[in-house]
């Protein structure tokens, strides 16, 4: 990834910033130009709360390049409190107690080291809640 993509997606991943419509009401994420439920203008921009809860999930044995060292890892489609669904890594839980439903919150953690020259990129990624709300 070049460092220009990186910054200009640095405000999603740290912040989980999408936004909600001005005129359906309904929360979008990632962002976009054009509202998907509504086809208005989309905006203005909405940080999430980072809470919400497993949809569905699927666990990782063979990774992509970068990924290795994490494997095997579970990613979840994971439904915000706010409506819209984000894929995500889950930590902080064995696969075998991964549960659909089960509450989930937003955490910044290491996502991949990229090749030689070392660049880690953090992000976010879902962990059991500690509280339930
Ligand atoms: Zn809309």
């Amino acid at each position: 990834m070049d460092i220009a993509r990186h910054w200009r997606l640095r405000r999603q991943r740290y912040a989980l910033e999408g936004e909600q419509c001005r005129h359906c009401g309904e929360y979008i994420f990632p962002p976009r130009d054009i509202c998907p439920h509504c086809g208005e203008e989309a905006g203005p921009v909405r940080r999430m709360s980072g809470k919400g809860e497993v949809y569905s999930f699927t666990v990782v044995h063979e990774p992509p390049t970068g990924y290795e060292a994490q494997a095997p890892y579970a990613v979840a489609l994971v439904r915000l409190a706010e409506g819209p669904l984000i894929t995500a890594q889950l930590t902080d839980i064995d696969a075998a107690e991964i549960k659909i439903g089960m509450p989930v919150e937003m955490v910044t953690r290491r996502l991949r080291t990229d090749g030689e020259d070392g660049l880690i990129q953090y992000g976010y990624k879902f962990r059991p809640q500690l509280t339930t709300p």
